[in-house]
C-alpha cells in the first residue's frame, strides 16, 4: 500500500493570498468603477536589465550553433558566473568566499527548502516570527515541527520579531541547532547591524548550531555600515551558509537563478560526534539531484557583474527604493509607526487595529490592498506589509488615496 509522508498532515493550509484575492474580487464586483491598487505584491514589476536580455539572446544563439552549443553544464554552475559572484558579492566587501564555495541553482525558495535534507530529523529549528513561510513548512514536511496548536508548532523555537527589539530577534534561551535569519527581512524590512549578527555568530559557535542566512534582498541595502552578507562578520565561515537570489536584484523572478554560498570550513556533526563538511554534503546532494541552472539563464545572470550591468541593476533597485520611501514617508506623516522601507522593498506598518480589520478598511475606503501581517505569524498580528514592487504612479496614487480617504 502506498502511504503518505505523515508529516504532511501537520501542514496548515495557507489561506492568506486566497483570502486577499477573494476580498479584492468581492470589492471589485460591488464597486466596478473603483480602481484597486495592489500594494501587497511580493513580485518584481520592472523589466529585465538590457545587459541580461542581450546576454540571454546571445546564449540562445550559441545553443543553435554546433561550435558554441552547450549541453549539461557543471551542476554547481559555470565558472563564468561563480567567479564574478565570489568577487563582486563577497570579496569586494571583505568576505573571503571563493568561486568553488558558490552553488548556482534555480531559486532561493528551493534552496532554503532543500538544504534541510542534509540535517538530522531531530535537529531543533529556530525561525523568526513573522516568517517567510518556506522555512517553517519545509521543516514540517521533514518532521521537525511537532504538533500545531494555537498558531504555533510545538517543537520550533520562535524568534519573536517585535517593535521592542526593532524586529531583529534576540538570542533564544534554548539551544537551537538550525537557525534561520533573513535580512533585509521579509516581511518586516528590518536589517541587522554587524554587532547584532556577531551575537548570532558567537551563539552558533558556542552551541554548535548552523545559521541559514537568507540575503535575498541584500541589493536593497544602501547604508554601507550595514552587512549585506553574514560572511562580513568574523568567524561566520564555520557556522553559516548564505542564500542569495537574482530574483529581486535584477528581476529574475520568472527567469529563475540563485545561489548558496557554503564555505569549506562550515562544519556539521554525526551522532558519533565526528565532524563533516556542509560543503561536501551539499555538493553530493546537488550532484545527485540537480543538473544545473540553464546556460542562457546563467549567462544573463553573469551580465549584471559588468560595469553596465551594475549600473542597470542599481537603477532598478533605486526605483523600488524610491517607491519604498514614498510609502514610508507618507504613512509616517499620517501617524503610523513604520519599519523597513529603507534598505528594503518592504514597509512594515503598525496598524493600530487587527491586521485584517486594517486590510478591510484600507480596501473599502481607499481601494488599496496591503498584506495582513498576521498571515506571516502570530507576531505579525497588528501589522501590515506594504510592498515597493509597483510603478511610481500607482505608489503615489495609493498614498494619495489613503491620505484623502482614511482621515
Ligand atoms: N527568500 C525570501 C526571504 C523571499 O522573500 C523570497 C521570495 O519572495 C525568496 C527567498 C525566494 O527567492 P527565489 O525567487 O530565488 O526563489
Amino acid at each position: 500500500m502506498i502511504r503518505i509522508n505523515e508529516n504532511y498532515k501537520r501542514l496548515q493550509a495557507s489561506y492568506l493570498f486566497v483570502d486577499i484575492a477573494r476580498k479584492v474580487k468581492d470589492f471589485q464586483n460591488k464597486n466596478p468603477d473603483k480602481e484597486v491598487i495592489k500594494m501587497g505584491i511580493g513580485d518584481v514589476t520592472r523589466p529585465l536589465p538590457s545587459v541580461c536580455l542581450e546576454a540571454m539572446h546571445k546564449a540562445v544563439d550559441d545553443l543553435g550553433n554546433i561550435d558554441s552549443f552547450h549541453g549539461y553544464g557543471p551542476e554547481q554552475g559555470y565558472d563564468f558566473l561563480r567567479e564574478p559572484v565570489a568577487e563582486f558579492d563577497f570579496q569586494a566587501r571583505g568576505a573571503d568566499i571563493s568561486a568553488d564555495e558558490i552553488f548556482i541553482s534555480d531559486g532561493a525558495k528551493c534552496d532554503t527548502g532543500n538544504i534541510q535534507e542534509i540535517f538530522s530529523e531531530d535537529c531543533l529549528v529556530a525561525l523568526p516570527d513573522p516568517v517567510y513561510p518556506v522555512y517553517s513548512d519545509t521543516n514540517v514536511m521533514a518532521g521537525r515541527s511537532g504538533e500545531f496548536a494555537d498558531g504555533r508548532y510545538k517543537n520550533y523555537i520562535y524568534l519573536d520579531s517585535t517593535l521592542e527589539n526593532n524586529f531583529v530577534p534576540d538570542l533564544p534561551q534554548k539551544k537551537a541547532d538550525i537557525i534561520y535569519l533573513c535580512f533585509p527581512n521579509n516581511p518586516t524590512g528590518a536589517v541587522a547591524t554587524k554587532e547584532q549578527l556577531k551575537k548570532w555568530v558567537d551563539y552558533a559557535k558556542k552551541n554548535k548550531s548552523l545559521i541559514l542566512f537568507d540575503a535575498a534582498y541584500e541589493a536593497f541595502i544602501r547604508d554601507d555600515s550595514l552587512p549585506k552578507s553574514i560572511f562580513e562578520i568574523e568567524g561566520a565561515k564555520e557556522i553559516a551558509i548564505e542564500f542569495r537570489s537574482f530574483s529581486k536584484t535584477c528581476g529574475f523572478t520568472g527567469v529563475r537563478c540563485a545561489y548558496i554560498a557554503i564555505p569549506k570550513e562550515c562544519r556539521i556533526w554525526d551522532k558519533e560526534g565526528n565532524t563533516h563538511s556542509v560543503h561536501s554534503l551539499w555538493n553530493r546532494r546537488h550532484n545527485t539531484k540537480f543538473n544545473g541552472a540553464s546556460y542562457p539563464v546563467q549567462k544573463a545572470a553573469a551580465a549584471i557583474y559588468t560595469e553596465k550591468g551594475q549600473k542597470e541593476t542599481k537603477d532598478i533597485i533605486d526605483y523600488y527604493l524610491g517607491n519604498a520611501k514614498i510609502i514610508r514617508d507618507n504613512l509616517i506623516k499620517l501617524g503610523y509607526k513604520c519599519t523597513g522601507g529603507e534598505n528594503s522593498p518592504y514597509v512594515w506598518v503598525k496598524t493600530g487595529t487587527s491586521s485584517w480589520d486594517f486590510f478591510d478598511m484600507l480596501l473599502e475606503k481607499a481601494g488599496v490592498v496591503c498584506t495582513p501581517g498576521s498571515g506571516f505569524g502570530t507576531c505579525g498580528e497588528g501589522y501590515a506589509r506594504f510592498s515597493a514592487f509597483n510603478t511610481r504612479e500607482k505608489t503615489e496614487l495609493a498614498m494619495k488615496k489613503i491620505a484623502e480617504n482614511l482621515f
